[in-house]
């Protein structure tokens, strides 16, 4: 966005020439200095300024004009910037017209021409207009913004998107603002109900995907080398992981992620129990570090793709993505963690992504201040995030099935929930019913053992149940168990062979090697993984250990990439 505008409007070529020169010259630094030869032009120029969201800080326009009287066009001008700084240039014959337009027509200021020398007759009124309008004037914020309606799962996507992806935003309810705004003209002109996105060159895009959004705000989207040593699947803790640790001793590493770098971990609100962090540190906090350290030691990062099949053409590994893009390269990890299970109870599914949310969705915490919202779930996730909307909340209904919050989740978070007199805990309950037509409005949940039912009203509903792995897109190729964990390391013995069948290199698989050779697992998408953040950042780092062994034995083989 360029700096705010000073406007001058004079028919008479001299005159504009001496108020543009003297304006450039003494405000020139901190304004744009734009001019006009009527106020017919000048409203032009008014109107497109305002369509780029720019400001304008001060009028000067002259009376006497032909077609449209400076009055005119400051009126004019008014309803377009309303808090703008008005001044009249007028000849002593006009002075009664201009005091008049002080009253009549809110102008702030007459000037009689000349006004030699500006120093005494010209600045210090104007600098003190313009002091005026500073202490009101709230620059344009410059990022990205967001225009939709609240309860839209394209807006909560967006949104969600940009904040895990840490693009900062500005988000535009079409509901609550009622200012003439002009991202939400266009939103509401263009089609209503839509979510539009404004981005910082001004340009905009109605409910574009996760890679427009990506490829607009400067993330990268396709690969720069034709060939990888290593592929990363998957920027959660064990992905970041190894992308530092593989990059940092030298090999060509890509990750690829198709939400946002950080994984679980990074929508975390905070990591208490990450070694080295006594205070604990934000989900956000820990994914910037860890994405800065990886790309500092050369890793790449392509976003919004997702890995779509594993294609094996010895000695060649192959990751297809989203795009239809392929990446070559010697070796694999797959880092893509696990996602909650969906909660099946009438009317969830139906409202998911309008009130009703799987995980944290920090990004709706604003929504809910001062109102009810409900979790269900007894794991350390679940537990952080009441203490996060706690913050924002008037009161947390946690809906546990079990008969004591301590089965799954830490001491120290239920120590926390125990004393937060806004927690309400439901032991041995379930979610009944979510209602609501356009958006959640209410929520029932029932004691399992009696039967008894409760209805909050509430805007949120929170689900932080189970986790499964979403490894489908490598069916054909690894070995599974009868959840979606991928097998690795002895865990593919099958009977007293320690080696899976069509296992070819003279050795039983690596820890973490897949019945792929070359192909690794690490973090919660490994079958008998730790889920914590630790865990999988050891596996990431250990995986790289055993690539390293891997490439050996593939260029000891005379394979040259
Ligand atoms: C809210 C919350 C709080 C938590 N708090 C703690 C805590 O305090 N302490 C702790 O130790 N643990 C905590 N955990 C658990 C911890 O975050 C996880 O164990 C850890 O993030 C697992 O890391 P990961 O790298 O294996 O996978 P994930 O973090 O799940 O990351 C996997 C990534 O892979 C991407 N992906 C998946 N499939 C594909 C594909 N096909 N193509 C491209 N990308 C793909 C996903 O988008 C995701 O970004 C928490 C989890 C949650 C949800």
């Amino acid at each position: 966005m360029g700096k705010p505008a000073l406007v001058a409007v004079d028919d008479d070529p001299q005159v504009l020439r001496a108020v543009e020169r003297d304006l450039r010259q003494k405000y020139g630094k901190d304004y744009r200095v734009l001019r006009a030869e009527s106020g017919e032009e000048a409203l032009k120029t008014v109107d497109q300024l305002k369509q780029r969201d720019e400001t304008v800080a001060l009028f000067v326009a002259d009376q006497r004009m032909p077609g449209m009287t400076g009055v005119e066009f400051l009126e004019k001008a008014r309803t377009i910037f309303p808090s703008a700084k008005r001044t009249l240039l007028t000849a002593y014959a006009d002075t009664d017209a201009a005091i008049n337009a002080i009253n009549t027509a809110g102008i702030d200021y007459y000037l009689m021409k000349p006004w030699d020398p500006p120093d005494e007759r010209l600045y210090p009124v104007l600098t003190d207009l313009l002091q005026d309008w500073q202490e009101d004037y709230k620059p344009t914020f410059e990022g990205v913004k967001v225009a939709g309606h609240r309860w839209s799962p394209e807006a909560h996507r967006i949104k969600d998107f940009l904040a895990r992806n840490l693009i900062p935003y500005q988000w535009h309810d079409i509901e609550e603002e009622h200012t003439s705004c002009v991202v939400l003209e266009k939103a509401e002109a263009e089609r209503p109900g839509q979510t539009l996105v404004v981005f910082q060159d001004g340009s905009h895009l109605l409910e574009p995907t996760n890679s427009q959004i990506a490829a607009k705000v400067g993330l990268r989207t396709t690969a720069q080398k034709p060939f990888y040593d290593l592929v990363i699947v998957g920027t959660g803790p064990g992905g970041l992981a190894a992308g530092v640790y593989g990059a940092s001793e030298g090999l060509r590493c890509v990750m690829i992620e198709r939400e946002a770098p950080g994984g679980q971990a990074g929508t975390s609100s905070r990591i208490e129990n990450y070694l080295g962090f006594p205070s604990g540190l934000s989900g956000a906090d820990l994914t910037r570090r860890a994405l800065t350290q990886a790309q500092r030691f050369g890793a790449e990062l392509i976003s919004a793709q997702e890995a779509k099949s594993l294609k094996v053409e010895d000695p060649y590994r192959i990751v297809c993505l989203s795009d239809g893009s392929e990446l070559r390269c010697h070796s694999v990890l797959i880092a893509t963690g696990v996602w909650y299970s969906r909660l099946d109870a009438p009317g969830v599914e139906k409202l998911s992504g309008r009130g009703v949310f799987y995980g944290a969705a920090m990004t709706e915490a604003k929504g809910c201040e001062g109102k009810s919202v409900v979790l269900v779930g007894a794991g350390n996730s679940a537990g952080q995030a009441a203490i996060y909307f706690s913050k924002h909340a008037c009161d947390v209904h946690l809906v546990v099935r079990g008969s004591s919050l301590g089965a799954k989740m830490s001491q120290y978070l239920v120590d926390r929930i125990e004393n937060d007199p806004k927690m309400h805990v439901h032991l041995n309950s379930q979610i009944v019913e979510a209602h609501g037509d356009q958006y959640l409005e209410a929520v029932t949940f029932a004691d399992i053992k009696s039967g008894e039912k409760m209805k909050i009203e509430t805007p949120g509903l929170f689900i932080f149940i189970g986790a499964t792995p979403q490894t489908d897109w490598v069916d054909a190729v690894l070995k599974r168990d009868n959840k979606g964990f991928i097998l690795s390391g002895s865990s593919l013995a099958e009977g007293e062979n320690r080696r899976p069948k069509g296992w070819k290199p003279d050795r039983d698989p690596f820890l973490l090697e897949t019945c792929v050779p070359g192909v690794f697992v690490a973090g919660d998408v490994r079958c008998t993984s730790v889920k914590r953040v630790a865990a999988a950042v050891g596996e990431g780092s250990i995986a790289v250990q055993f690539i390293h062994e891997y490439l050996h034995e593939v260029r000891g083989a005379g394979v040259e990439s």
